[in-house]
């Protein structure tokens, strides 16, 4: 019988992760079937116990279960650890693995796919939820000039901001204290763009010869990616990169193997071009 996966979210019928992991399986002929499941805002916890119980191997958690998964682990990497969040699960008897691959592939998407290497850059990070906070330990040890973290609700930026406090320690803040600053590379972390709003940003915010990356993807620009555009970023990005990498990294975690990333992107570009 297959080795069974999943990714559990809220929700979840965009989800490309079965399409990438079927590709992925069968350039490294691993025999594993991998499904999307819907779980009930509430029923998280429940959900992993019956998906373990039935045998599966491991699972993805997407929005908006990351913390929640990180609760429910026995054990964790150390990247998931500091970010407080859990992506990627691996079940083995009563033991539940933890780990994060969110921030590898995403640092992956910028430095290889996109050549725009964070070190000595301004970077704003918008959002403290779980893709955010997966993200600013591995932003941080790619050594930018400084890190500022932007959330709704200033609190979660800053408490997000004090948990990685060092030799770089990020600034966390609200959008309110964003005029005046300036950045040459602009993450959307935030979920805003499912809802197709727009987070809000100030004008001025994009220095010449910025990146703007939204780790949301679609057909259409964002609306984030959209506001940037017209504000004068040089260069525009989706997360359609950074999906694919953290499921490479996700695969290496239980397979052992790093599928090849390139063409399996490639093949999502093109479907969702389409
Ligand atoms: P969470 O639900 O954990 O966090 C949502 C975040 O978005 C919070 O910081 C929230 O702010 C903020 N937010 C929501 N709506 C708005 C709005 N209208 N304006 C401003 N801020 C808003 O979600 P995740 O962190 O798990 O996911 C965030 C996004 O990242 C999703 O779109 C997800 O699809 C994408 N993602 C993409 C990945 C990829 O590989 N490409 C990987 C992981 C995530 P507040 O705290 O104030 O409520």
């Amino acid at each position: 019988m297959s080795d069974r996966y999943c990714v559990f979210g809220n929700p979840v019928g965009h989800s490309k992760s079965p399409a990438i992991h079927a590709a992925f399986a069968a350039q490294c002929r691993q025999d594993i079937r991998y499904e999307a499941i819907l779980v009930p805002r509430d029923g998280f916890a429940e959900s992993v116990r019956d998906f373990a119980a039935a045998g599966g191997r491991g699972a993805n958690v997407t929005l908006p279960f990351k913390e929640e998964a990180y609760g429910l682990t026995t054990r964790l990497s150390a990247r998931a650890e500091l970010a407080g969040a859990v992506n990627t699960m691996v079940f083995h008897h009563a033991d539940v693995f933890g780990d994060n691959t969110d921030g590898a592939g995403l640092l992956f998407d910028l430095g290889v796919n996109l050549s725009c290497p964070i070190a000595g850059k301004r970077v704003l990070l918008l959002g403290a939820g779980g893709a955010a906070r997966g993200v600013v330990g591995p932003l941080l040890d790619a050594r930018p000039a400084n890190l500022v973290i932007a959330n709704r609700a200033a609190a979660r930026a800053e408490d997000l901001a004090q948990r990685f406090a060092g030799a770089t320690s990020p600034v966390g803040c609200g959008y309110t204290d964003l005029p005046g600053m300036c950045f040459d590379v602009v993450i959307n972390a935030t979920s805003a763009s499912l809802g197709g709003e727009l987070p809000p940003l100030p004008s001025g915010i994009f220095a010449p010869g910025s990146l703007a990356y939204d780790m949301m993807y679609g057909r259409e620009a964002t609306p984030f990616l959209a506001f940037a555009a017209q504000q004068g970023a040089a260069r525009l990005a989706d997360g359609l990169g950074m999906l694919v990498e953290q499921a490479a990294e996700a695969f290496l975690v239980w397979r052992g193997i790093r599928p090849a990333t390139a063409p399996v992107l490639a093949m999502l570009r093109v479907a969702l071009e389409r």
